[in-house]
């Protein structure tokens, strides 16, 4: 049997406008969205209405120890909202002491009140979406914020924290944005680090098709760094924030020490996670599940599994384990990577299938071990930092294809 969840993701599907990169489960609500008696209040009513029958039909679950409000935009919603959300996880599973609770904010979408509102219902971490300090940048991905809006709410955040009022706050930001430069991304870096975060999340541009990118870069109009320059800017991040006490835990996630996210932890080891909401992933008891990505499909998935006593989703007696290959690819992601005959093991194979097929892994990763962009050590493997970690989906290829060789699933 696996181990049950000790983390909970709830989804908050609503944001003003789309921006040009995004791909996600969201509804655009407008510019109007928080105003009173917009047809965007009764759209995030009637959606909260759901999060809280799917909260409630869940089966009873030890303790959390993590919960992530993310979305979409989370800030959108007010304090009762937040904290009726959290009352109802609480009812349903508790909370361990001193659990994480995040939340994902986005600048111009709150006021110092609204993030006191926030804590007084139990929020202790915020994660804030910043993307880039560069006005002309921030219009260039359609974002809704512009730079003195950033540095504002960075202001806020860390006034809180620094109060004692926050455990931790993250900032998000973007490297390889249309018409970035290395010099460019230096002074994103410097002015990242002017607010004090102690948590940084720097993210590489992943260009979705069915984005305004998507559709922009197949026209080859999208004028991202090429390659050589998006690895100088990798190396860079990585030797900045190195030099100003920043560790890089994951291979987007870098945090001063006592500060990395528990939240994103569980969940790259490999413990399942309880998911809520419109498009959201769970993995209670191993098994990957989304949920429909549209709110229409989400209601009708929920009618479903309220009579259907949840079977397909949450039910304990099913539980198989998450692939091995699903494993290796999330625990490789983390500074400390994998120990392979450990998780073999776990996933139920035996010394000699274990000793048979790892050995046949190696070859597969013979390349990359060669190369330095995978380290071994008493069993354990991981990415070097940063060449390994700047190509890891080279690594990650070698893995599936030895997957695949198995003929396992
Ligand atoms: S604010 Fe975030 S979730 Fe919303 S559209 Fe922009 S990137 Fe997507």
């Amino acid at each position: 049997m696996v181990a049950p969840p000790r983390s909970a993701y709830l989804h908050i599907p609503f944001c003003h406008k789309r921006c040009f990169y995004c791909d996600f489960s969201i509804i655009p609500l407008g510019d109007s969205a928080q105003a009173p008696g917009s047809p965007g209040i009764s759209s995030i009513n009637a959606y909260l209405d759901l999060l809280h029958r799917e909260i409630s039909i869940s089966p009873k679950a030890p303790a959390l120890s993590t919960i992530y409000l993310g979305g979409g935009t989370p800030s959108l919603l007010k304090k009762n909202e937040v904290g009726d959300l959290l009352k109802d996880l609480q009812r349903k599973f508790g909370f361990q002491d001193g659990a994480e609770i995040t939340m994902e904010v986005d600048p111009a979408t709150f006021f110092e009140n609204d993030l006191n509102g926030y804590i007084e219902v139990g929020i202790n971490r915020f994660s804030l979406g910043g993307q880039s300090f560069d006005d002309s940048t921030l219009a260039l991905i359609g974002r809704k914020h512009n730079r003195s809006q950033l540095i504002e709410a960075c202001d806020l955040v860390n006034n809180l924290f620094k109060k004692g009022m926050l455990k931790s706050w993250s900032l998000d930001l973007i490297q390889n944005l249309p018409g970035l430069n290395l010099s460019k991304w230096i002074t994103e870096l410097e002015q990242a680090i002017h607010t004090e975060a102690p948590h940084l999340s720097i993210y590489d541009l992943t260009i979705e098709p069915d984005t305004v990118f998507g559709r922009i870069h197949k026209k080859g109009k999208l004028n991202i760094p090429i390659a050589s320059e998006a690895q100088k800017i990798d190396f860079e991040t990585n030797r900045f924030l190195k030099s100003r006490g920043f560790s890089r835990y994951e291979i987007s996630s870098y945090s001063l020490p006592g500060h990395p996210s528990r939240h994103n932890r569980a969940y790259w080891s490999g413990s399942g996670w309880w998911g809520f909401g419109m498009g959201a992933t769970s993995a209670p008891w191993g098994e990957r599940f989304s949920r429909p990505r549209t709110i229409a499909g989400y209601k009708k998935w929920l009618d479903q599994q309220e009579s259907q006593l949840l079977e397909r989703t949450l039910s304990y007696e099913k539980s198989k384990p998450m692939p091995l290959d699903e494993l290796i690819m999330i625990g490789l992601r983390r500074r400390e990577g994998v120990h392979l005959e450990e998780l073999a093991k776990n996933a139920g194979w035996t010394q000699k299938e274990c000793d048979k097929n790892l050995e046949l892994l190696e070859k597969f990763w013979l390349n990359s071990l060669n190369e330095g962009s995978l380290l071994r050590n008493n069993g354990r493997y991981f990415l070097s930092n940063p060449n390994g970690m700047q190509i890891s989906n080279q690594v990650l290829i070698q893995m599936f294809m030895w997957w695949d060789s198995l003929g396992l699933d």
